[in-house]
């Protein structure tokens, strides 16, 4: 008896589940899309598909974010959202970071990237287009991956400043107190390491898709690009996103050297009071704004 109307729970959770699902509107071109998917699965093996596809959408993604602010500097419409005015990028910083970066991106990041293959098939993550989500789902999911990183990245970026912790590894991403777009990743190998490992915790969770793992990879790039950025235009589609702490929220922990531990969101630090200093800062610049 129990057992027969168990049975009719899930099957009307499940017939209700499939009505939503119908009313889901397809994604733009979605014929086009799903058949590049399955020209891509039936060119490239899986191996070749999560270790090159993933290296090459990290650097494309990485050069194409930061490229636009590199070029805000010599575009003066954009010095009035620089957010550090006194401290403009110069040549020798950012030719510096670069130096590092390639070595970082060749020696650290590309081998990192290249384990995707066998952390895809440890946790049975599947290829194919018939097992893709449907894109309101992995909106969801992706949103949820940033907010466990989120989580991952307060906990862990606050120890890597604790003063015995500091000088030894997170002493490298805070060279520069006002940062630039292409600095997001400029850090010692072990806080890449140990930050990065938070980006795996969603597509463990979730065990979606390769997409995901992808869709991940474009909005986490994009995410730490922009709060690099050191500007702050009125105008920012990652704005959208709700809860998104933003370039000034950052922008002043590299400024400050404390507070504000958070990448993506503000809930941690509201929540331990580690946002205290910024809110003072901003309420003195309302003050001086107003005088
Ligand atoms: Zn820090
Ligand atoms: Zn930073």
């Amino acid at each position: 008896m129990l057992a027969n109307h168990t049975a009719d729970i899930l099957g009307s959770a499940y017939l209700a589940a499939e009505y939503v699902d119908s009313l889901i509107p397809p994604i733009p071109m979605q014929e086009r899309v799903s058949s590049g998917w399955n020209y891509m699965l039936h060119s490239y093996t899986k191996f070749q598909i999560a270790t090159y596809g993933s290296v090459f959408l990290h650097e494309l993604v990485y050069v194409c974010v930061c490229l636009p602010f590199f070029l805000s500097q010599f575009t003066p419409f954009m010095k009035k959202y620089k957010i550090q005015q006194d401290e403009p990028e110069t040549w020798e910083k950012q030719w510096k970071c670069l130096k590092m970066l390639a070595l970082s991106h060749v020696f650290v990041q590309i081998p990192l990237i290249c384990g995707a293959y066998h952390f895809t098939q440890f946790f049975g993550i599947p290829y194919d287009w018939e097992s893709m989500p449907r894109w309101p789902y992995l909106v969801v999911q992706c949103y949820s991956c940033a907010v466990m990183d989120d989580t991952w990245f307060y906990f862990t970026h606050r120890l890597l400043h604790h003063k015995r912790i500091y000088k030894h590894i997170h002493k490298v991403h805070h060279e520069f107190s006002a940062p630039f777009g292409m600095q997001a990743e400029y850090a010692h190998p072990l806080e890449t390491v140990v930050l990065g490992a938070g980006f795996l915790i969603g597509p463990m969770v979730f065990r979606s898709h390769l997409a995901l793992l992808w869709i991940w990879l474009l909005f986490r790039l994009l995410e730490t690009v922009d709060i690099h950025s050191g500007y702050n235009p009125p105008v920012n589609p990652m704005h959208i996103i709700p809860f998104y702490a933003g370039t000034l929220f950052h922008d002043f922990h590299h400024m400050n050297f404390e507070g504000n531990f958070s990448s993506c969101f503000t809930w941690w630090d509201k929540l331990f009071g580690t946002n205290l200093q910024y809110k003072d800062f901003q309420r003195r610049k309302a003050e001086q704004k107003d005088q």
